[in-house]
């Protein structure tokens, strides 16, 4: 690609201060991070919360459980309408003890839609908002014990699966 001068100066144009170029920052997790679920349960309970589902995503889960998406949907989950956008979550349900829990969250066995789960319940904790600082990591590690445990996933792993989170 070829950059043109202004006609007559002989002279570049002032581009203006520079930026930086996020593609050659270093992230604050460049050694990568630790991290190996636990299997305690506490991301699909505690407060009420919103697990966001595509139509690809809705139709996988309704093909599982054997039944046509406009059932599933009715049965499973709710539009919230949320900046300006509806969009579609599981639901949740009062769980005694736990507080809430996700619709397809059971005592004892923990995701009974595990292969065909929503992808941010499978892209975390690497999501956008839990990567963003080491503050933001270590706040979600005092709820989720699966922080910080187990091998460590290369900052390239990370960076690709937050850009692709399935959070709106
Ligand atoms: S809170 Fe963390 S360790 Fe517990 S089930 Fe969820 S991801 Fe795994
Ligand atoms: S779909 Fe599965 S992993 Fe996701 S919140 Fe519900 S129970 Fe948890």
């Amino acid at each position: 690609m070829s950059v043109s001068t202004p006609q007559g100066s002989g002279e570049f144009p002032d581009p203006g201060p520079r930026t930086p170029d996020p593609g050659l920052t270093t992230p604050w997790y460049s050694e990568g991070l630790r991290f190996d679920c636990q299997r305690c349960g506490k991301c699909c309970t505690g407060e009420p919360g919103l697990t966001w589902v595509t139509p690809d995503e809705a139709q996988a889960l309704a093909r599982r459980l054997g039944i046509d998406e406009r059932t599933f949907r009715a049965r499973y989950t709710l539009n919230v309408f949320k900046d300006g956008v509806v969009r579609t979550t599981l639901k949740d349900r009062p769980a005694g003890k736990l507080g809430h829990a996700c619709v397809f969250f059971q005592k004892g066995v923990g995701c009974t839609v595990y292969e065909d789960r929503p992808r941010q319940c499978g892209t975390w904790p690497f999501w956008r908002r839990v990567i963003d600082s080491p503050e933001s990591w270590a706040r979600e590690a005092e709820e989720c014990p699966g922080i910080n445990q187990g091998p460590v996933v290369s900052a390239a792993e990370i960076a690709a699966t937050a850009a692709d989170d399935g959070l709106p």
